[in-house]
């Protein structure tokens, strides 16, 4: 059996733990290759690799690791094919899909090509009489990424293509349920001109975790998964004097109004909930019509849509979605579906009988659509994760933009409308971190940020763009004076401009 090993000063590494996890073929149920996981002592080895190779790495001038960053992006595009191919297998995302999320985070590394112009600091001439004052970001040291199952290209780098770029050097610990892809990578960062040690993938469980929440030597953590673990990432990394941003959970809405284009609802609805089979932090699993008219017709369209849909093989170019990533996984949405029939909700089609031929075993399930739901059900107030459409019907544009703005969660929503009043007034007044016009999943582009509100988020700092330049620096502010003739007398008091 194939076995996935740490990668440390850029090279494989074999651990010592003697702990492995099983990391599944999704299309067929059986275990494909086992994956070390690291308990603190291999983390403490990448952890010196990391210190040994940052004095070099951050005091390399910002253009030449552009340059790193401009051969890592033609080498990723170069093994396009090969790394969609990977991540496909072990995550089960379609390989247009897999495409998507490698690319998705390419645009993160073109950012990262222009991170010369992202590092100017700020100058003001003449503060004072002869006195200048300016700012300059400078790299933390030793940083971490912990990444999810559900987009093993792109969240590694949305952290790294950034954290590296600045002058630190990296720590991932990525998804032990899809570990390939992100050791890949780091090998096409050195294969790109990275020092050795610049990153490094050690990979784990919560025991991984807790030893890189713990280590003193990293400055940063930035996790991205469910979020209880966020939680407890940011309190524990905080608690330990770590600047920790930690993105979680999601339950985005569809707002529909009875304006927009039906036609384009649909077809927008279909692919943002089941796409990836559901399980995208941005996906749309809550569609909420305003007015019983639109309801109903889109009730019906939706049911005639999902009808055509076709789950398959990961590798099945025809098919919409793949298996879900594990079978504890898929057991827990078919729960999911159990639970909202028994709440009440109306199963209008279920997904949970649907088996491939030939590959019973594999985790698939098919579309499920529930009408009736109601905000009091655990089914709405929780993350499902899977290829699950819940209705919430609305009755007035007022009740559409309470609901997503008291859920708990504040990920990202979507409003449908040819109303640009009604969109900029639901733009304004929602309690959600990204918004979506017309736009069924608004994940901004690589050089806006990308983040949450209320629980889908903890810490104060968006991914990528500028604002991931402030996660991975810190600024240091010079006041300068060349005073020339007589020396000034001492002053006692605060200085201040007069
Ligand atoms: P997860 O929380 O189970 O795992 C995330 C990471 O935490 C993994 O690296 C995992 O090894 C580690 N981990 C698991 N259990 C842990 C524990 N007890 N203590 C410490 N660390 C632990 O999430 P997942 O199932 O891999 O990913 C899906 C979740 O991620 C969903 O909730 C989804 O909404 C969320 N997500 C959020 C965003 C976002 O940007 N907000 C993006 C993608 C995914």
């Amino acid at each position: 059996m194939r076995d996935i090993r740490h990668f440390v000063n850029g090279s494989a590494f074999e651990g010592a733990s003697g702990r492995f996890g099983e990391v599944f073929n999704p299309n067929t149920g059986e275990v494909q290759a086992r994956v070390q996981l690291a308990m603190a002592g291999e983390l403490d080895l990448a952890v010196q690799a990391a210190l040994k190779a940052f004095p070099a790495w951050s005091a390399t001038n910002p253009q030449r690791r552009a340059r790193v960053m401009f051969e890592f992006k033609r080498l990723v595009e170069a093994n396009m094919q090969d790394l969609a191919e990977m991540l496909s297998a072990e995550h089960g995302k379609v390989i247009a899909d897999s495409k998507g999320d490698i690319q998705r985070g390419l645009e993160v590394i073109e950012f990262a090509c222009g991170i010369p112009h992202a590092l100017k600091g700020e100058y003001t001439e003449g503060a004072g009489p002869g006195i200048d004052v300016y700012s300059m970001r400078q790299p933390l040291g030793v940083v971490a990424g912990i990444t999810p199952f559900n987009f093993p290209a792109m969240i590694p780098m949305w952290m790294f293509g950034v954290a590296i770029a600045v002058g630190n050097t990296f720590i991932l610990k990525p998804s032990e349920k899809d570990p390939t892809v992100p050791v890949r990578l780091a090998e096409l960062m050195m294969e790109a001109g990275a020092p050795e040690g610049v990153l490094n993938v050690v990979h784990g469980d919560k025991t991984a975790v807790d030893a890189i929440l713990q280590h003193p030597d990293i400055k940063a953590v930035s996790f991205v998964g469910s979020s209880d673990i966020a939680h407890y990432v940011y309190s524990q990394g905080t608690l330990h004097n770590k600047r920790v941003q930690a993105m979680g959970g999601a339950k985005n809405h569809g707002i529909v109004m009875p304006d927009a284009d039906l036609d384009q609802v649909v077809k927008d609805l279909s692919g943002a909930a089941f796409g990836s089979a559901g399980e995208r932090c941005m996906a749309l699993p809550v569609v909420v019509p305003v007015g019983k008219a639109v309801a109903d017709e889109l009730r019906e369209r939706m049911v005639a849509e999902i009808d055509t849909l076709k789950v398959g093989l990961s590798n099945d170019a025809d098919a919409q979605y793949g298996p879900v990533v594990s079978a504890a996984h898929r057991q827990k949405i078919a729960d999911y579906i159990q639970i909202g029939k028994d709440e009440g909700a109306e199963l209008v089609v279920d997904g949970r009988d649907f088996s491939l031929q030939g590959y019973e075993k594999g985790f698939f399930i098919g579309p499920s659509f529930f009408d009736g739901v109601k905000p009091g059900m655990k089914t709405y107030q929780e993350e499902i994760f899977g290829p699950v459409l819940q209705m919430v019907r609305a009755d007035s544009f007022e009740e559409a933009v309470e609901l997503p703005s008291k859920h708990q969660y504040g990920n990202g929503v979507a409003i449908f409308t040819r109303n640009g009043r009604t969109a900029r007034e639901f733009a304004s007044r929602v309690q959600v971190g990204m918004v979506g016009i017309n736009v069924p999943i608004p994940v901004p582009v690589a050089y806006h940020t990308f983040g949450g509100w209320k629980r889908s988020a903890f810490g104060d700092t968006n991914q990528h763009g500028m604002e991931g330049v402030k996660f991975w620096t810190k600024v240091k502010t010079i006041t300068a004076r060349w005073p020339e003739g007589e020396i000034g007398d001492s002053s006692f008091v605060i200085p201040t401009m007069k």
